[in-house]
């Protein structure tokens, strides 16, 4: 499916989910949003990066990662060459919780099921990053702590999924920046094999067991 798609069909699938998300009622946080925040980048990026949920400047802006967690994240997207037009960044959450709560295990799994898989399934990212416990949880076993499993790589469905710290815990936690550095540096070579690697499955044949939401 997604892999027939041509770029611009991919663009105008993935406005067409945001433009459901822009409207979204499905969930109590639809109420406090000043605007939804779908996700960005490239349609068809290698990379995707999945946050936990668009923040104070997110929800004014409709954009994700773009206060001081986004500011971060692009430096180190910079420090191993990338920049965000190349990647697609989206959350497990598309609307601000209030006062930054975490999101609720409802809240996540309506928001998931009805629009990350979907967005997921049109890019078809060859890496996952995750950024973040809340995303992390949907790919990896429950019991996965982030302290011990940030960056290390899973693969599964000709697929990598990546587990990194989430930016403002880096920030509120200067002591994480040495390893989340590292983390990003070993992306290159996630990225460099996934390059020879075949297209991700899709759907997946059958789930590992880790894959808890996918
Ligand atoms: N934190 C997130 O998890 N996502 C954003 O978009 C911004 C901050």
């Amino acid at each position: 499916m997604a892999d027939k798609m041509t770029l611009q069909e991919r663009e105008a699938a993935l406005e067409e989910i945001a433009g459901r998300i822009r409207q979204c009622p499905l969930c109590p946080l639809a109420a406090g949003r000043t605007h939804a925040v779908p996700g960005a980048g490239r349609a068809d990026a290698d990379i995707m990066f999945i946050g936990e949920a668009p923040g104070y400047h997110e929800d004014q802006q409709g954009l994700p990662f773009v206060g001081q967690s986004g500011k971060y994240l692009n430096e180190l997207l910079e420090m191993i060459g990338l920049s965000r037009e190349e990647v697609f960044i989206s959350n497990v959450v598309k609307c601000r919780p209030p006062n930054n709560r975490d999101p609720l295990p409802d809240e996540i799994e309506i928001c998931v099921n009805t629009y990350l898989k979907e967005q997921v399934e049109i890019i078809r990212p060859k890496i996952i990053a995750t950024l973040g416990r809340f995303s992390m949880a949907l790919f990896f076993s429950k019991n996965a702590r982030i302290t011990k499993i940030h960056g290390q790589p899973l693969r599964a469905n000709n697929r990598i999924y990546y587990p990194l710290f989430h930016p403002a815990a880096v920030l509120r936690n200067p002591n994480l920046r040495p390893a989340m550095e590292a983390d990003f540096k070993r992306m290159l070579t996630l990225i460099e094999e996934a390059a020879n690697a075949p297209d991700p499955d899709e759907p997946p044949p059958s789930p590992p067991q880790q894959l808890s939401l996918f």
